[in-house]
């Protein structure tokens, strides 16, 4: 049987996961970022990772023109009603797709699969879904993989999964659970080895947060060590990055490793400045933790990128003003902002969905100092704050046009697309 892997504009680690495994079990594997045809296959598997593509029209076109089955996998599989109602679509298959894709594939759709979702007459069908098995085999590598860059790396990879974090924003813990899986180093390297042999030259580890790999009741720093040792040993130290660190799973020893063995940056989820919005967030750590974890990473030599949110249900100009502040005084080498982006079925989309669109900053239109630029009030400090650390980071940047209209429009995009995301969650919402 011919299947087609379609997972719009860049090669996602799942899709690449489920090929590997689907091509292992027999099947005629295809896998391609292109939406814009059909492809050549019995049926099709759609992989989505985003919100937002439940209402990109190139995939839903192409979710309608095609004549084959067309079956939804991905992190958008969290919210099954949402899909069906969104996309002309088969089934979804929810959460850790590996067990029930070859299902759907060997048997079709039934009740008797875990972890699909189906339409039957006017009703949606759901069955529980059940976490898959760390282990499998190698992925199904695109010829081009070398061409994608995500943040720098060509891929993402997978060391565990789980999060112990509970944070309101963050779909990581439902859709993985809370228990730590953690995959063998063996397994890891041999796939580091089959990505590098396909022409990957840059690896990002994934997972929740890179410090819990191997975690049972405590971070296990010494499985932690000797895994980026090992991924250093395959692909040199300066093609790997550990992204996504929680500021409470991090010590000096871990620093070190981090310095020796990477490239030698730390990404840390900061969020806020305000620990009345920390709070909110379920983020179970302060603003002190965050500044001791930041200042604890420059001591050990190495680079911290900091990631904000503004936006968050709640969030008063006193609360932003802090989050400027502990940016103004922490001297970071890079930051990222995001406007809160409410994913379906998380914490913070259930604080979305209680709080009116005059009190959203998300929709409220800001009055402040970019009024003439007709900006709402989480657009505004979304801008607000890329500019301000522009010129706080550890060497600032030097504000030109060219920098000042990158940053507006990245916030007047994210503030369209989260706006678009509240539509959509608001259009959904359970009586
Ligand atoms: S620590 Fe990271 S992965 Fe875990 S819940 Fe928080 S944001 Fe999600």
């Amino acid at each position: 049987m011919k299947i087609a892997i379609v997972s719009p504009d860049l090669y996602t680690y799942g899709s690449m996961v489920i090929g590997g495994i689907l091509r292992d079990a027999g099947f005629d594997v295809t896998l391609t970022k292109n939406v814009d045809a059909t492809p050549n296959a019995d049926i099709i598997l759609l992989s989505l990772y985003s919100t937002l593509h439940l209402l990109d029209n190139r995939i839903r076109d192409f979710a309608s023109q095609c004549s084959k089955p067309v079956y939804v996998g991905g992190p958008v599989s969290a919210y099954p009603d949402i899909v069906l109602g969104e996309l002309d679509v088969d089934a979804v298959i929810i959460g850790e797709g590996e067990e029930s894709t070859l299902e759907l594939l060997n048997n079709g759709i039934s009740e008797d699969i875990s972890g699909i979702a189906f339409r039957s007459d006017d009703e949606i069908v759901q069955t529980e879904p059940e976490p898959a098995k760390i282990e499998r085999p190698l992925p199904l590598i695109p010829d081009d993989i070398e061409n994608q860059s995500i943040r720098g790396a060509n891929v993402y990879i997978e060391t565990h999964r789980g999060c112990i974090g509970a944070c309101g924003f963050c779909q990581v813990p439902k859709f993985f659970g809370t228990r730590i899986r953690s995959r063998s180093i063996e397994d890891i390297v041999l796939e580091i080895e089959e990505f590098k042999r396909c022409g990957v030259r840059r690896i990002a580890i994934s997972g929740g947060t890179s410090s819990l790999y191997q975690y049972k009741k405590s971070v296990n720093v010494n499985a932690f060590i000797e895994l980026l040792q090992a991924i250093a040993e395959v692909m040199g130290k300066r093609n790997v990055s550990v992204p996504d660190i929680r500021v409470d799973y991090v010590n000096e020893e871990m620093l070190h490793a981090i310095h020796d063995f990477t490239m030698g940056w730390v990404y840390y989820g900061i969020e806020s400045g305000s620990d009345k919005i920390l709070k909110t967030m379920r983020k179970g750590v302060n603003s002190e933790k965050n500044v001791y974890a930041i200042e604890l990473a420059q001591q050990c030599g190495v680079k911290v990128a900091g990631s904000f949110i503004v936006g968050y249900p709640k969030e008063t100009i006193d609360d932003y003003q802090l989050t400027k502040d502990l940016i103004e005084d922490t001297f970071l080498d890079d930051v990222f902002v995001s406007i809160a982006e409410p994913i379906p079925e998380t914490n913070l989309s259930d604080l979305v969905l209680k709080t009116d669109d005059s009190e959203n900053p998300t929709f409220v239109k800001h009055e402040g100092e970019y009024k003439a630029l007709k900006l709402t009030e989480s657009e505004a400090r979304c801008f607000d704050l890329e500019l301000h650390a522009q010129m706080c980071r550890s060497v600032p940047n030097v504000l030109t046009d060219q920098l000042y209209n990158a940053c507006l429009f990245d916030a007047r995009q994210q503030g369209s697309d989260v706006r678009a995301v509240t539509g959509l969650l608001q259009k959904y919402r359970r009586k």
